[in-house]
């Protein structure tokens, strides 16, 4: 074995074949890997990702001064030779890999997994494994959750429906130590972040490639792959470190939303929307609901309408237009329209706008520009979707003369793109697009491009800022973006992402953490979540989902992609009129449970909103919340229609802080989601928030729908001095406690 040593941090190969036999936390007595290890490395040719070395070479590199550095060097076959780099610095606990590999054979290289770090023991059983899949994914004890050759195997970035929605992971055990594994990549270049269970021990590895393949071209890496050795201070000290890199890349430059100009961000959507829907058909009159729920939320609500609106067809059931004329003219319910208008709310139609049936009208152009999809995309999602390839004039084009026809038409507020950018692995392996095959990197700038210029027609057109959503979310897509739409913040009770570990959401093994709010969100688009109905069928579990989304920064959903309306005066909407063919239910329209949503949707926009909306997310207080076990009913989707209850937390809690102004304030928001009182006792440390000197405090609650709440003075405080504070929660209400001056 060749071992770097600092002190703080060992790292081990072997000298017979590379791969890493030894991963040491010296400062904290961990050893990850202290075995044969797996292998150094996979390449992907024709026959799928393998291990295949015929030569190994090493040598240390002596002009590196400054810690200890070994260049590594496979050669795989003729003309075709793989070369790693491991560097450990002085005093570092950091350890940085790069690795290019050269090809001047005949044949073609699709992409390379290195690092390998394999034959990794757990820390302990409390250990949690936090990915950034579907923005932000913690396992508990991974090697236990995990089938054989399963869990995070293939996460490809960037993507975010079955991929990495950021470039970092963290594997740890809180109180022990942990991992911090990231790439710094500011480039846009496609890889997988990947953690996961092989031979009954965890591994973990960095895929990269799919930039431009063809015989004699190789690949590289050339930004770190880091692997970090940490505390094991929760997920948060992982998102910590990535943060400080993460906020100075490109998609962070058009800086905070609270500094953007009044043309640069959604206003409304930011500071007005206290609901959103999804889904409520946009053909067929829908004013008895939009009424309803107007009347009882009070506050603005963004619809985004269903798919029904098109000249063609736009259903799950029975297809997708093709070509500009399928789109328009286009069919909305002119009721529907005005009616939104005079409440004052918004909306913005569904739109699958990439996705086309190449058998229709424009069919010749349509099938020369279909993404041509890798035979192994390593993913879960097989995506097996008609899809334009955005690199082409033709779908560059066709976006934007589609999009500002619908506006002309509509007078939409926004547009909605459902599986777009985010839900799709960035590879197309046409050789006639004017783009390299593979084309990893280009795929995402020509998204952003697209993005990009359809925004400024649409803009342009409608005299007035036009924001753009879409399903899911990417850090790559965030200056591009206003909002998204997700739904595993509802799990176990809603569907989509996160579907291949629905049994670990279930037991609680796995569960969804806020991680790419964390980290983005005083610059991200608006996060839109629930999978909601306001019925008392869909279940207990409602009151803590609808809390939780509001408390981290997200609108609350009500959606009816798969299922019907609330039945108002005993009628609901009828499956024929949908875009999925459901069952009816009959489940009434609950007043009760539109009002429990009402006092956030009056937090969002009065008091809290310049923290749920432009805030930073802190750290939690915390609390000792009393566990609940909540029922829940999933019936809005095409299969998997299921019920049960899961154990949650009782009170849920979150800590904002606002630095927008000159003076920076923060607010701890507290909701009670169970029927019964509870008291809550947690300590205050302002100074570990960065505040400094005295505070006034005071608590809201009863918050409507017109901004009004009621305000109780909690005294001063010195930032100096840690507070204990103690407040007595009435049940299902919503509390902020604000610090400020
Ligand atoms: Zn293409």
């Amino acid at each position: 074995m060749v071992i770097l040593d600092n002190g703080i941090a060992a790292i081990g190969f072997s000298k017979t074949d590379g791969s890493i036999v030894y991963l040491g936390d010296l400062k904290r007595g961990i050893r990850y890997v202290e075995r044969p290890g797996t292998v150094p490395f996979r390449i992907e040719m024709e026959n799928g990702l393998d291990s295949c070395c015929s030569r190994f070479s090493y040598s240390r590199n002596e002009s590196f001064k400054d810690g200890q550095a070994y260049e590594l060097t496979w050669v795989i076959e003729d003309g075709i030779v793989l070369n790693g780099l491991i560097q450990l610095d002085d005093g570092s606990d950091q350890i940085v890999f790069k690795s290019r590999l050269e090809n001047s054979s005949e044949k073609s290289v699709l992409a390379v997994e290195y690092p390998v770090i394999g034959n990794m023991d757990s820390i302990s059983e409390d250990d949690c494994l936090a990915h950034p899949y579907v923005t932000g994914f913690l396992v508990k004890n991974p090697l236990k959750s995990f089938d054989e050759d399963g869990g995070l195997r293939f996460m490809p970035y960037p993507e975010s429906f079955s991929g990495a929605s950021m470039q970092f992971f963290t594997y740890y055990a809180r109180g022990k130590g942990g991992l911090y594994a990231a790439a710094y990549d500011p480039d846009y270049y496609q890889k997988w972040l990947n953690f996961y269970k092989s031979g009954g021990k965890l591994e973990l590895s960095h895929i990269y490639g799919y930039e431009d393949i063809g015989a004699g071209k190789g690949l590289k890496a050339d930004y770190p792959f880091v692997v970090k050795f940490i505390n094991g201070d929760d997920w948060y000290e992982a998102a910590d470190i990535y943060k400080e890199w993460a906020v100075r890349q490109e998609w962070t430059q058009k800086g905070t939303l609270y500094s953007r100009s009044e043309n640069e961000k959604a206003v409304w959507l930011l500071e007005d929307t206290g609901l959103s829907t999804f889904g409520i058909n946009a053909k067929h009159d829908r004013t008895k609901w939009l009424k309803a729920f107007h009347d009882t939320i009070g506050t603005s609500i963004f619809h985004i309408l269903g798919p029904d609106w098109v000249n063609d067809v736009q259903t799950f059931g029975m297809g997708v237009p093709g070509g500009y004329d399928d789109w328009v003219p286009t069919k909305f319910n002119k009721e529907n329209l005005v009616l939104i208008k005079e409440q004052g709310d918004r909306f913005a139609p569904f739109e699958f706008d990439f996705l086309v049936d190449p058998n229709k009208s424009d069919s010749e152009n349509l099938k020369k520009n279909l993404i041509k999809w890798p035979k192994d995309p390593k993913s879960h999602d097989g995506y097996k979707f008609n899809m334009l390839c955005p690199c082409t004039d033709y779908t560059k084009d066709l976006h934007i003369k589609r999009d500002v026809q619908v506006l002309k038409e509509a007078q939409v507020d926004s547009m909605y793109y459902d599986i777009s950018a985010n839900n799709l692995i960035k590879t197309c392996m046409d050789n006639s697009h004017g783009h390299p095959v593979g084309a990893g990197r280009e795929m995402t700038l020509a998204y952003r491009e697209i993005y990009k210029r359809t925004k400024e027609a649409l803009s342009e057109t409608a005299g007035k800022y036009i924001p753009l959503g879409t399903e899911m979310m990417n850090e790559v897509f965030i200056d591009v973006l206003d909002y998204y739409q997700a739904r595993a913040w509802a799990q176990p009770c809603s569907a989509l992402e996160t579907w291949p570990f629905s049994s670990l959401m279930k037991t609680g093994m796995a569960q969804m953490i806020p991680m790419f709010t964390y980290v983005y969100h005083e610059y991200a688009p608006v996060r839109l979540d629930g999978w909601g109905k306001l019925v008392e069928e869909i279940g207990e579990l409602y009151y803590h989902t609808v809390a939780k989304i509001y408390l981290w920064g997200g609108l609350y959903e009500l959606n009816y992609e798969y299922s019907p309306m609330e039945a108002i005066d005993g009628v609901e909407t009828r499956p024929e009129e949908h875009y999925w063919n459901f069952e009816p239910k009959g489940y009434k329209f609950n007043e009760e449970r539109a009002k429990y949503i009402s006092q956030f949707a009056g937090l969002r926009t009065g008091h809290g909103n310049k923290y749920l909306a432009y805030g930073i997310m802190k750290r939690p207080v915390n609390i000792r919340s009393p566990k609940a076990n909540l029922d829940w009913h999933h019936y809005n989707h095409n299969t998997n229609l299921e019920r049960g209850s899961i154990e949650v937390d009782a009170i849920l809690t979150s800590t904002w802080l606002f630095n927008g102004d000159e003076n920076a304030s923060l607010a701890v928001m507290l909701a009670n989601t169970v029927n019964k009182k509870e008291e809550v006792t947690f300590e205050l440390d302002l100074k570990s928030y960065g505040l400094s000197g005295r505070y006034k405090l005071r608590l809201f609650s009863n918050f409507d729908s017109k901004g009004n709440a009621v305000e109780e003075s909690m005294g001063e405080a010195d930032a100096a001095e840690k507070q204990i504070i103690s407040i007595d929660l009435e049940p299902k209400k919503v509390y902020m406690l604000e610090v400020y001056r």
